[in-house]
């Protein structure tokens, strides 16, 4: 493994103008951590890393590289580009055992984070490291939002995502309050009225887009992001038909084979599969297969009705007439996208939406003061880098919002005496 990296180390040409790092959207200097580690200073290649891209180990994972910093390489022009995804993760890795830093000094503020996917840890890795005393709600039992109950284990382990928690969170004593849907029970105000100085929302997008057709309530029916989030708990069968081909799709198809689904399809309505090329390809490698140009007109106990499609003068995507047939199945997943949840900004006053997504500034701030978003619950589905990217940004301008704020004055009742914890404990007992 270090020969292989060191091999593609050396192939870097340490460009001037380095388009590798123009072509990766949260601008990694790349030559320069790959000057780094072949000067032997792995910890200070790492340190980079990480101070530039807290989720850089998940990046060096799931970024799509060839279309980004590898799909820029000048090698990559004549031949092979150096495979920088490569180098990332062994540095990352490799460096990540040494973090053992504790939390920076307290600021006296703390900072609310709803939602534990890449927006929300970034925002709560930069504000920690400013000093603020940092809380993260989530609605699942642990971090990662998509990266853990999205992208699959055999792309992304789940060992990643818990080391990400133990040394980016635990070690640095930011707060996960887990099991806790912000929108319901507790709301935003709540959160103000507690002394958050100001909330981060990163909720992402959660909410399955339906096909709105007859069928789709079947018990042997799931939505991709359902699927995803535990596929054991789904019961496919030999043949399963996946409505979409984008890169969802391509996860729900390799994860449906992987639990011993013998005959997985993925179905579209036009004729270009819209998952990335690498995605596909490996799908296709496992055996995946692919039903182009047809449109799903309804879902039944024993199948999917689907017909030919094509292109009408107004330019939309039709059924053909009398093309309708009946493709066997035993289950069917719908990836066909995912939309925002409305609970989160109906339960709090002053918040605006375009579609549902949050309306924000170019740094995040929302319609509501001191209430910031970013990532999927602001620009649509997009990817992990991006959410971290964007997240950077915010988190400075949240962090300049608070310092305005007057320093928060301890609300609890004054001078309560403490229990005495004998006398409580004899209490408890006569009650018992
Ligand atoms: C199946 C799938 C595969 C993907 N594969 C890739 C890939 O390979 N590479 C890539 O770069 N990108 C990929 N993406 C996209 C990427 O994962 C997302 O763009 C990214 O995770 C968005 O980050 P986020 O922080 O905005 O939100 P999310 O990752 O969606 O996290 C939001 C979190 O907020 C929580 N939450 C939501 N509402 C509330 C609430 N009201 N109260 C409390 N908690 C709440 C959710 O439980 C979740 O943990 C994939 C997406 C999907 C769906």
């Amino acid at each position: 493994m270090a020969l292989h990296v060191m091999e593609e180390a050396n192939r870097c040409l340490g460009c001037k103008n380095p388009r590798c790092q123009q072509g990766c959207p949260i601008h990694t200097n790349i030559p320069e951590v790959i000057r780094l580690l072949k000067a032997g200073k792995l910890n200070d290649a790492g340190w980079m890393l990480f101070e530039n891209n807290p989720l850089t180990t998940v990046c060096s994972l799931v970024c799509n590289h060839e279309g980004q910093c590898e799909g820029h390489c000048v090698r990559g022009i004549k031949g092979a580009p150096v495979h920088f995804s490569v180098i990332e993760n062994y540095i990352s890795t490799t460096y990540a055992n040494q973090m053992v830093k504790g939390p920076a000094p307290s600021n006296g503020r703390k900072a609310a984070v709803i939602g534990a996917g890449p927006s929300g840890i970034t925002i709560a890795i930069i504000l920690a490291r400013y000093g603020y005393k940092v809380t993260i709600f989530d609605s699942k039992d642990k971090i990662g939002g998509v990266m853990r109950y999205g992208i699959p284990d055999f792309r992304l382990p789940d060992s990643v995502l818990d080391d990400l928690a133990y040394r980016h969170l635990e070690l640095k004593g930011i707060q996960f309050r887990p099991n806790t849907y912000i929108g319901t029970a507790l709301t935003i105000d709540d959160l103000f009225r507690d002394g958050y100085q100001s909330v981060f929302v990163g909720a992402g997008l959660w909410k399955p887009r339906k096909l709105n057709i007859r069928g789709e309530s079947l018990g042997h029916v799931s939505y991709a992001i359902n699927y995803l989030a535990s596929p054991s708990a789904f019961h496919l069968g030999e043949r399963v038909m996946v409505i979409g081909t984008g890169n969802s799709a391509m996860d729900c198809a390799r994860t449906a084979v992987r639990h011993g689904a013998a005959h997985v399809t993925c179905v579209n309505r036009s004729d270009k599969i819209t998952a990335s090329e690498y995605e596909s390809s490996y799908a296709k490698l496992e055996g995946v297969e692919f039903l182009m140009n047809k449109i799903t007109l309804e879902i039944r106990e024993d199948g999917v009705v689907l017909s030919d499609s094509e292109v009408n003068e107004e330019g939309k995507r039709v059924s053909i007439p009398g093309t309708e047939r009946l493709y066997p199945c035993d289950s069917v997943i719908i990836a066909v996208s995912q939309g925002a949840e409305s609970n989160l900004v109906s339960s709090t006053r002053g918040i605006d939406t375009n579609r549902g997504l949050l309306t924000v500034d170019e740094d995040g701030r929302t319609s509501r003061p001191g209430v910031f978003a970013a990532g999927d619950a602001v620009n649509g589905a997009r990817t992990v880098v991006e959410a971290v990217a964007n997240g950077k940004r915010v988190a400075e301008a949240m962090h300049e919002y608070m310092q305005t704020l007057p320093m928060p004055v301890d609300t609890d009742y004054p001078d309560v005496p403490v229990a005495d914890a004998m006398e409580a404990s004899a209490q408890a007992e006569q009650v018992l």
